[in-house]
């Protein structure tokens, strides 16, 4: 995994999570979904009330629309959120404070500045490319008439991982299985070679490693895989997010069954159908993988609405099969990832790979707790799986013990607002 490291886009952020007290807001723009929520925070450290969360999925044209399009579009869904409120949401007068958690590549400049490096998950606004996004976002809340202050923007990793934090400090990775993939983990600032001549007060720093552009020979990549990247909006990037994420598990099922169907008659006469891209959804992978009935009836149905009908059990069992190898697939590539962020740290039993770390603060296991979330992750059983029994396989059953992985339902977003509270 050590070229792996050589791959990641580093991005520091100063860590730290203060006690606070308020309500603040955050905008997830995520792949699929956008969220919006409100939280409040007590005195308290374990005192945090996630209010409201509304959860829509980002209409389709927004996706190559142009900025204006899309921000003036979320602008308008916070507008109609905030437009719910009783009084006493937030007092009179007072600003409300926003963390925008992006899903997409930035350069930060600052907690609550960046710039977007490029659209990942079928993203194609190419004029938004090299823009501050959070700016794009405060010029339309002011376009709007909207009280609200940009003052975070986030990546969901960075989100979850916080979340994960505020409620166990022993919580030093994060990893979102959604739409796309990514993860982030805590890292000693010494280690960072990047941060090098940066000024930081604080001993660690968030490293977002934008894992899903990774990419080694040693991927087992077929040819589904090739034609796959070949005919997507962003070919030859993203490699690792394309085995392992939601947006393309289906469409990897889909080429296999479309071969199969091609070079044999096992499903009668061809579909047209089948042909169209992303029309097999994840989330029908999971319901035919799963389901358990005798006749396997909601394959036939799936299969049906794909324009594939009458097709005998036998040819059914052989699409839950072909669902199982490409989940088992990325759910083993995805924990082959958080192992080598665990080796990459001395959580995974040897010691770490850092040079200078010292070896007496890494021959003890210590606990460490991997936060993860995603839609692929929270709903996909087999996918779960899967990844949690490899990472037993490659940590040992040992190590294993102490690792800890924590299903962060929203905490991509809560985790963002978190952030906020804490940099006010
Ligand atoms: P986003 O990526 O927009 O932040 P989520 O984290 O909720 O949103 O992930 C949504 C993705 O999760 C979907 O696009 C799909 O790929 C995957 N997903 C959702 N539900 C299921 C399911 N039941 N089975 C398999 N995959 C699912
Ligand atoms: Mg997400």
């Amino acid at each position: 995994m050590s070229s792996f490291f050589v791959l990641v886009a580093l991005k520091g952020l100063a860590f730290e999570l203060k006690t606070e007290k308020g309500t603040y807001y955050a905008l997830h723009l995520g792949g699929t979904y956008f969220r919006i929520l409100r939280v409040h925070l007590g005195g308290e450290r374990s005192y945090l009330d996630v209010q409201d969360v509304e959860r829509h999925p980002i209409p389709s044209h927004l996706m190559n629309s142009t900025s204006e399009v899309l921000f003036n579009f979320l602008a308008f869904s916070l507008e109609r959120f905030i437009e719910k409120e009783g009084d006493g949401s937030s007092s009179q007068g007072v600003k409300r404070e926003l963390a925008f958690t992006f899903s997409f590549p930035v350069k930060h400049s600052s907690i609550s500045s960046g710039v977007l490096i490029k659209w990942t998950k079928g993203f194609e606004i190419s004029e938004m490319v090299g823009r501050d996004i959070a700016e794009c976002l405060q010029v339309a809340l002011n376009t709007r008439g909207l009280d609200m202050h940009v003052a975070a923007l986030v990546n969901d990793t960075v989100g979850a991982l916080s979340l994960g934090y505020y409620h166990d400090p022993d919580t030093v990775v994060a990893v979102v299985f959604g739409t796309g993939s990514n993860a982030c983990y805590l890292e000693r600032t010494d280690a960072i070679i990047k941060s090098q001549g940066l000024l930081t007060t604080s001993g660690s720093m968030v490293v977002n490693m934008e894992w899903g552009n990774f990419w080694s020979s040693h991927l087992p990549r077929t040819s589904y895989d090739i034609d796959l990247d070949a005919e997507s909006s962003n070919s030859n990037d993203m490699g690792f997010e394309k085995m392992i994420a939601g947006m393309y598990l289906g469409d990897i099922v889909r080429r296999v069954i479309l071969r199969m169907s091609q070079e044999s008659d096992i499903f009668g006469p061809s579909s047209s159908l089948l042909s169209e891209p992303y029309v097999l959804r994840t989330n029908l992978v999971s319901a035919m993988h799963e389901d358990d009935t005798p006749e396997l009836q909601e394959v036939a149905r799936i299969l049906k609405d794909l324009g594939v009908s009458e097709v005998p059990l036998k040819v059914r069992k052989l699409v839950v099969k072909v669902c199982d190898v490409v989940t088992r697939r990325a759910g083993r590539l995805a924990a082959a990832g958080i192992a080598g962020i665990l080796k990459k740290i001395g959580r995974d039993g040897s010691g770490g790979i850092t040079s200078g770390r010292s070896r007496s603060e890494t021959q003890m296991q210590r606990r460490t707790v991997v936060a993860v979330e995603g839609g692929l992750y929270m709903n996909y059983t087999m996918f779960r799986e899967y990844m949690e029994e490899a990472l037993v396989e490659i940590l040992g059953e040992e190590v294993s013990q102490y690792v800890v992985v924590k299903a962060m339902e929203d905490g991509s977003s809560i985790g963002s607002a978190l952030l906020v509270a804490s940099s006010q």
